[in-house]
């Protein structure tokens, strides 16, 4: 190395040294830039080749399912090809089967025209070619009328039109049948479908129509035949009641002779029979009677209280020989007076009342009235009468049946018990006549029920029997063993502002200090003792106030001294109207018993011979069975054969007292006493006590009877006693009957 060259030389070497430190520097970095590039480059071109996997992958799964839908596709089409074709078998067939049925069938859309119809369903309208697919239910209606194709009978066309489009409107269509002009009947059943079509079914009823009109015939020919026969049978015991008082009226007289032990069994035996024959006979007639349709009833106004007691006191011979109690329970608030057919109320409360005695061996029965006003107005009363018994009761499952024909429990208990089984049936019928209806409740062994009920109107101008507010009595003890009946007075007497107090026995009564109430109200046979003995008990302690007795008869007490203690007598059953007219009267005066009202007393004979008696009576036989009954009095018997004969003999005869079959040829009882009682009040003569011999004891009969102006009635067979009763009560005062 030189000097001149070193330094350039070095420095060049130094240079070049540096130049290739940096060029190996440089070539480094390339060398990893070119690293780095080299990995991005792998990474991504492994990241693109995934890439390519992957969408190779989806490829092929593109083509697979591209395949399928082709696959599916085609047999899309081959399955809706066949679904068209089952579709168009299916209509074709639908169509066939709608063709072929006898019923008509059309379609109507959403605006009511003309969709698709059947055959059956044009047939209606006999071919006329406007009525065809467009046309609207509106053209149909004014085309079949003016056509003539259906049968408005006397409806105007335009109502009948409007009533038709109407019926289209409703919610729920209801079936429609028409006459066609060619006598056939066709019942549309109309539906709105839910996409507002119409479907509409013509069905042809006409045979069904016909079947039923002739059932109808011949319902209304059986019916008519089961009246007449009811008829007959209506007629026909009205024909055998008649010689049946023959029957018994003779043996009745038989009886009264002298006769051996066994000729009087015979006789009382025929006797016997006959009545019961006459009972079933009068149930058979009363039975047919309403079956023929022949009963009416009688409506006029009447006392439900007076008529119900009156069915009482007809009992109390049966219930007093068995000795259970019956008992009257008539609500305070309700009135007593109503217009209805009192004869056939008492019928029906004779039967339930009569059953309800007839099976009830100890204990009680009791009727039981309560009622409330109508919804339809304030005139008329809903009643709810009710005939409690403590007797044997009905089983179960007899229950049902014991208000149809000739249905009687049997069985060992019952068959004691004589009856037809007609009496429920006929009550049934009667109420039902009334618009009532009857029900019966029962325990065996505990008792029965039987209730009804009847709307009738109030009798207008009627005053209820409005309690009398006493001002002198504040407190009251009654004296009573029954629970129902002291029960029943504390009511009645609350009600006209009474405190009550009630007592079981005498020894109760008897307990009380003297004078502890303003009134004392026993029963006649309080436990212990009887009422008379009681009310002497009371009065000889001290006892000051009125002392009311209740009794069923009165007359056995008249004569015992004993009744100088009593106050009043109250007959039992107890009237409410005749309670509170005691009780008040008692307020105002006291002690004063009202007088019994007496019959008005016949004018005494001009002169004193003997008793002249007219018997109006058709039948020879009855005419016999009479005169037998009275042969024993002292009497002018005169017969008379008719109405006429008998009006000739009051004025001819001048009988003091007449006795008149009803039912007579020519001119019946009822007019020939209507005639007699307008010649009596033409001639200013008294008038003649007039004795209806009825045939029935039908209570209905006997109002109509009375009307007519006869004062009293008996009914048939004709019996001695009731007879000669009945002559000596209305002998004239002073004229004796008896024979001597
Ligand atoms: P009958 O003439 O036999 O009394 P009904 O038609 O009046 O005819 O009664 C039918 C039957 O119903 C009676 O035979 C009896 O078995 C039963 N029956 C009616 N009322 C009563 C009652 N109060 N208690 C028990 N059984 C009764």
């Amino acid at each position: 190395m030189t000097e001149q060259g070193g330094p350039d030389l070095s420095a060049l070497l130094a240079q070049e040294r540096r130049a290739r430190l940096a060029a190996e520097r440089l070539l480094e970095h390339k060398s990893k830039e070119l690293f780095s590039a080299n990995r991005q480059l792998s990474e991504h071109a492994r990241k693109l080749s995934d890439e390519v996997v992957v969408k190779s992958a989806e490829a092929q799964t593109y083509r697979t399912e591209a395949e399928e839908l082709k696959g599916e596709n085609t047999q899309v089409r081959a399955d809706l090809q066949k679904a068209n074709k089952q579709a168009d078998k299916a209509e074709r067939r639908l169509w066939e089967a709608l063709e072929t049925i006898q019923d008509g069938f059309a379609v109507f859309n959403a605006r009511n025209q003309l969709v698709i119809a059947n055959r059956a369903y044009m047939a209606m309208f006999d071919g006329l070619e406007c009525i065809r697919p467009g046309a609207t239910y509106q053209d149909i209606l004014e085309i079949v009328v003016e056509e003539g194709l259906v049968d408005i009978g006397f409806e105007d066309p335009s109502a009948w039109q409007a009533r038709m489009a109407g019926r289209w409107q409703q919610d729920r269509i209801e079936p429609l049948t028409v006459k066609l002009w060619d006598e056939r009947y066709v019942k549309f059943l109309d539906r709105r479908a839910r996409d507002g079509d119409m479907v509409s079914l013509a069905l042809n009823i006409t045979e069904t129509i016909r079947y039923e009109e002739k059932l109808k015939e011949e319902r209304t020919r059986a019916e008519s035949a089961s009246r007449a026969k009811s008829a007959f049978l209506a007629n026909m015991s009205h024909e055998i009641r008649t010689p049946m008082n023959g029957v018994i009226g003779m043996a009745d007289l038989l009886c009264d002779t002298d006769l051996t032990e066994e000729q009087r069994l015979f006789a009382e035996t025929i006797r016997g029979s006959g009545e019961t024959l006459l009972v079933i006979i009068n149930d058979v007639l009363d039975y047919s009677k309403i079956e023929a349709e022949k009963l009416t009833l009688q409506p006029e106004p009447f006392d439900l209280e007076r008529t119900i007691t009156e069915v009482l006191l007809l009992l109390k011979p049966s219930v007093q020989e068995k000795g259970i109690e019956l008992m009257l329970d008539f609500d305070m608030f309700l009135p007593t007076r109503y217009v209805g057919d009192p004869g056939r109320i008492r019928q029906i409360l004779t039967n339930l009342l009569g059953n309800a005695v007839k099976f009830t061996t100890e204990g009680h029965v009791m009727i039981r009235v309560t009622g409330i006003g109508s919804d339809d107005g304030a005139d008329q009363q809903r009643l709810h009468i009710t005939v409690e018994d403590t007797g044997i009761g009905i089983p179960d499952d007899k229950v049902d049946h014991i208000f149809g024909e000739f249905n009687q429990v049997e069985d060992e208990r019952n068959r004691k018990f004589e009856g037809t089984g007609l009496g429920l049936a006929i009550t049934q019928k009667l109420v039902a006549l009334m618009g009532g209806e009857i029900w019966v409740d029962s325990v065996e062994g505990e008792g029965s029920c039987f209730g009804f009920r009847i709307t009738l109107p109030l009798d207008e101008g009627a005053d209820t029997p409005a309690p009398l507010h006493s001002t002198d009595l504040r407190t009251a003890l009654v004296i009573d063993a029954q629970d129902i009946n002291r029960m029943i007075l504390d009511r009645q007497l609350s009600m006209m502002g009474l405190r009550v107090t009630a007592r079981r026995s005498a020894e109760d009564a008897l307990a009380d200090p003297p004078n502890s109430f303003d009134l004392i109200i026993s029963d006649h046979k309080p436990p212990g003792t009887d009422g008379l003995a009681l009310a002497q008990a009371l009065r000889d302690r001290g006892e000051r106030g009125p002392i009311l007795l209740l009794c069923s008869e009165p007359g056995q007490l008249d004569s015992d001294p004993r009744m100088q203690g009593v106050t009043a007598i109250l007959q039992k059953p107890l009237l409410r109207r005749d309670l509170f007219q005691k009780v008040g009267d008692l307020g105002v005066t006291l002690p004063a018993e009202a007088p019994l009202p007496e019959p008005p007393a016949p004018e005494p004979p001009a002169q004193a011979d003997r008793l002249r008696v007219l018997a109006a009576e058709d039948n020879r036989t009855n005419q016999l069975v009479f005169r037998k009954m009275v042969q024993d009095l002292a009497i002018d018997l005169q017969f008379a054969n008719n109405g006429h004969e008998a009006v000739t003999a009051f004025q001819d005869f001048r009988p003091h007292m007449i006795f008149m079959d009803i039912s007579m040829p020519e001119m019946d009882g009822k007019e020939a006493t209507r005639k007699i009682r307008e010649i009596e009040a033409d001639t200013g003569a008294p008038r003649t006590p007039i004795c209806a011999l009825t045939a029935h004891a039908m209570a209905g009969d006997a109002d109509e009877i009375l009307a007519a102006g006869i004062d009293h009635y008996l009914t048939k067979p004709l019996r001695k006693a009731a007879i000669c009763g009945k002559i000596e009560e209305l002998a004239p005062v002073g004229l004796s009957v008896t024979a001597g």
